[in-house]
């Protein structure tokens, strides 16, 4: 790992300095985090899955015409990525209600939306990731409204596409998070897609047993974490033959 520079450490991911300028390498790792770091584990293979089910997922939204980071997958715990300025937002998409909405509100987790909702929160652990309105958010500088009309679109757009291609794989997908950044391109501004979009970040539940298959098997002990991970690689026809593989570290595959 000394080989080359780290340039920020995350909760489940570290980035190093990537082989060209205005690259980086994103390292998944195996480290699971809930409830804004107050409950810690390890998810053996988590990393792997994840890296290959992002790449996978964000390969998919690049075709239908929304910009990502993603440039390619280098090994079974790396992705190059190209290096944007991070939004500090996380966009949050809802279909079904589930974990602080069901909290918030006092509604029953399972109960479907008669809408999408889109909610914008501030990214800051100190403060808990605390939920912001457009209004915080352009106020504040974080981001214009042109900015948002955009990340709005691009969020609603990836949560029909994604619902769809889950849906054709037994899976509800009940919500995710989004995060997005500015890629500096020939002197333009681009915002694309960034982060990862993994069972981390999303909630998937089988459709007809209503079984969890994403982090809330970890957030709730419920067990099988790494199966549920497996599965979903499994189901999106991406698990290789054999298990995961390279479940005990880091390893580069030039
Ligand atoms: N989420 C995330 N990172 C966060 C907060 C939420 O990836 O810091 C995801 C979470 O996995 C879920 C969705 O965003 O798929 C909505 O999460 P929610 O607001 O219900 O919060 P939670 O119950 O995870 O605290």
């Amino acid at each position: 790992m000394s080989r080359r520079k780290q340039v920020y450490e995350g909760k489940a991911k570290v980035l190093f300095e990537g082989p060209e300028p205005g690259t980086l390498v994103q390292y998944f790792k195996d480290d699971a985090t809930a409830f804004n770091n107050q409950k810690k584990g390890t998810i053996t293979g988590k990393g792997v899955l994840n890296n290959r089910i992002s790449e996978f997922l964000m390969m998919k939204i690049a075709e239908i015409g929304i910009p990502t980071h993603f440039v390619r997958r280098l090994n079974m715990r790396e992705q190059l990525v190209r290096q944007v300025e991070i939004i500090p937002i996380e966009v949050v998409v809802r279909n079904v209600v589930a974990g602080s909405l069901a909290k918030r509100f006092g509604i029953a987790e399972g109960t479907a939306l008669p809408r999408s909702i889109v909610e914008y929160y501030y990214k800051k652990d100190e403060l808990g990731d605390p939920m912001v309105s457009e209004e915080h958010i352009t106020a504040f500088g974080w981001a214009t409204t042109q900015d948002l009309d955009d990340i709005m679109q691009m969020s609603l757009r990836i949560n029909d596409f994604l619902s769809g291609l889950f849906l054709g794989i037994g899976i509800k997908l009940v919500d995710f998070k989004l995060e997005f950044g500015r890629l500096y391109q020939n002197d333009e501004m681009r915002l694309v897609l960034a982060d990862e979009i993994s069972p981390d970040n999303c909630r998937l539940w089988d459709t007809k047993t209503h079984e969890k298959m994403d982090k809330d098997r970890f957030r709730q002990d419920l067990g099988r974490v790494e199966e549920a991970y497996q599965e979903v690689a499994r189901r999106l026809g991406i698990l290789p033959e054999g298990g995961p593989g390279d479940l005990k570290g880091p390893q580069t595959v030039q």
